[in-house]
């Protein structure tokens, strides 16, 4: 069952009033399922910063309860502060954290500016990208004019709000709502207490960039002379080119560079179509989605490059950190580690362990924690403070104590023994491919780094991510196997007094029954790809691990004989012909593909063994 987690981070319009803020925050925590992470007033900007995490449908609701207390506890009519703002929930964005997409999250933002224009009858606007139009994108133009412009821009056809009425609200005001990318907060640590040793090089990162300069006598960027633009002379700030118009270095920085310089200048405050003679020069920084300054910290006794990552899809911490690694080395410096700040997804965190893993020359596909471990290490992420994996990263994968697969094997195998039902077949098949699909892993790795073609070298690579991917589905589909009915017999329970209650109970018995169908024939299917791993590693592979992937395919097609099985089974209460039609033609097609797979691996593997166990000849001696 997929595992999907979103982050929502509302500012509230109150940063003084703690018990005023207490109110809204408790709205929140109330919803089921919501992990309430930060709360984060300020009082000079009388402004706070919430954060929360849970499944999509519950963050929505807890957004929907944050944002209703707020428009009933604060009144804007009386407040002030210093960061721009223009309701009593300013701006609350969705942002994907694991098994989500940003779309899926714009969307979720979407459903919420419906709901709080419909209900609670505010103007809502999008933004980001959830944005319902290209103009209103950026937040910083919907919010302009703020609260105090509100009642005449609502006036104003062109920005008729998304959601809810175009009528001012005095107490408040307008609700913008949309999505993003999760803000990755990163500091890397020098082994220098000097602050402008850490700017330099944040310098270098920034999609911001620097003042251009030329003719360094040091290592360090501000050692050289600073450039300017002039008439007839302007020149590159990444390389010695000079171009004779501002045009011809436009394209020069877009072909030689792959950076818009009238982008890089907006960035620096510099508007390109007012002429840019008279100017400082700039030089762009090496990483899009990056800010980055230099700082000193007093109880680390350290110097820091203070960085965020506004996409870590597109600039990763590990490809920033290494960037540095390199300049600092060019500059007599050394990394000694770097830190995440609050929390990182768990994604970003495997991308930058799998990373290092190939590095290091060694198969990416190793079990999970062991590919976090080797990030922790690779990035130092425990050189100031500690980093401990289940506090530092969210969106990681469902625990496993407490559960069947938490056990040992001997507890399993007692379990399984027992006189209760469950746990039965349909968990020992998804056990089985769960094993069969370590196997097929464990060959892969095993070949990595020494077979004899790039095409095997890319074969087993493939078989070591899918016999991961696939175990660590099949090990959760052991419990689910168990849990499989909880639908159903939640159905059960519904009253029966009249006609209605007791078609309303079978219809929710139904559904739990076809959902309970879903969960052995993800495991059939799964299995499938097992096989395929197997068989895959095995033909790669070293021939001395032939009767590991043997019986990685076998296993393979114990899971999925059994999971067809357990979908059979539970056909026989399902009173929708069209689907048992359906589901009994998709097993037959998936059995009818695996017994040709098992026959051919098999045949293939057993001709391997027996070649080995032939005698050699003996060499006649002379
Ligand atoms: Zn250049």
């Amino acid at each position: 069952m997929s595992h999907r987690v979103v982050e929502c981070v509302p500012n509230f319009s109150e940063g003084r009033d703690l018990a005023r803020i207490k109110v809204i925050t408790d709205a929140i925590a109330s919803v089921p399922g919501i992990r309430l992470l930060d709360v984060d007033p300020g009082a000079d900007t009388n402004r706070t910063v919430v954060t929360f995490v849970g499944a999509p449908d519950q963050v929505v609701e807890a957004a929907f309860q944050g944002v209703k207390t707020a428009a009933q506890v604060l009144d804007m009519g009386s407040h002030h502060g210093a960061h721009p703002r223009m309701g009593a929930t300013d701006v609350c964005p969705f942002v994907p954290v694991e098994g989500i997409t940003l779309e899926e999250c714009a969307e979720l933002a979407r459903r919420l500016g419906e709901r709080v224009g419909r209900e609670l009858e505010l103007p809502v606007y999008l933004y980001e990208h959830a944005a319902s139009c290209p103009e209103r994108r950026n937040l910083a133009v919907v919010r302009k004019g703020e609260y105090e412009g509100l009642a005449e821009k609502l006036k104003d056809p062109q920005w008729a709000p998304d959601f809810g009425p175009a009528r001012f609200d005095p107490r408040a005001g307008a609700l913008i709502t949309g999505a993003r990318e999760f803000l990755v907060a990163y500091n890397i640590t020098l082994n220098s207490r000097d602050k402008a040793h850490a700017t330099d090089i944040a310098f270098e990162l920034r999609e911001k960039g620097r003042v251009a300069r030329r003719g360094q006598t040091s290592a360090f960027y501000s050692s050289g002379k600073e450039l300017r633009y002039a008439e007839g002379c302007f020149p590159c700030g990444n390389c010695g080119f000079d171009a004779a118009t501002f045009g011809e270095l436009e394209a020069h920085c877009r072909d030689q560079h792959g950076y818009e310089l009238r982008h890089l200048l907006s960035l620096n405050d510099i508007d390109a179509s007012r002429g840019v003679a008279g100017q400082k020069a700039y030089k762009a920084g090496l990483f899009t989605f990056c800010k980055a300054i230099g700082w000193y910290v007093d109880t680390y006794k350290r110097a820091q490059l203070s960085i965020n990552l506004t996409n870590y899809k597109v600039t990763p911490p590990q490809a920033v950190l290494e960037a540095t690694r390199r300049m600092a080395a060019e500059r007599g410096l050394v990394v000694t580690g770097s830190e995440i700040v609050g929390l990182v997804p768990f994604q970003a965190l495997l991308a930058a362990g799998r990373f290092y893993l190939k590095q290091q020359g060694k198969s990416p596909f190793i079990p999970v924690p062991d590919v976090l471990e080797n990030a922790v290490f690779s990035m130092g992420l425990a050189d100031v403070a500690p980093f401990e994996i289940d506090k530092k990263v969210l969106g990681l994968p469902r625990r496993l104590e407490q559960s069947l697969v938490g056990m040992t094997c001997a507890d399993l195998a007692d379990e399984v023994s027992r006189d209760t039902p469950a746990p039965g077949g349909g968990s020992i098949a998804a056990l089985a491919g769960a094993l069969g699909a370590g196997l097929a892993s464990m060959v892969a790795n095993l070949a990595q780094g020494r077979t004899r073609t790039a095409q095997d070298e890319e074969a087993v690579l493939l078989a070591a991510e899918q016999g991961q991917r696939l175990k660590d589905q099949l090990i959760l589909a052991v419990d689910d196997d168990t849990n499989a009915f909880n639908a159903y017999m939640e159905a059960r329970r519904l009253p029966q007094g009249n006609a209605a209650e007791k078609a309303e109970r079978e219809g929710r018995m139904q559904d739990g029954l076809k959902l309970a169908v879903e969960v052995p024939w993800a495991t059939a299917s799964a299995c499938l790809g097992v096989m395929r791993a197997a068989d895959l590693a095995m033909a790669s592979g070293n021939p001395a691990s032939i009767t590991d992937a043997m019986v990685g395919v076998q296993m393979g097609f114990a899971g999925l004989r059994g999971g067809i099985w357990n979908v059979l089974i539970n056909l026989k209460d399902i009173t929708d012909p069209a689907f048992n039609a359906d589901m009994r033609d998709r097993c037959a097609r998936l059995l009818a593909d695996a017994q040709v797979l098992l026959e051919r691996a098999l045949a293939y593997g057993d001709g391997k063994l027996a070649a080995m166990l032939e005698p050699k000849p003996r060499k006649e001696k002379a």
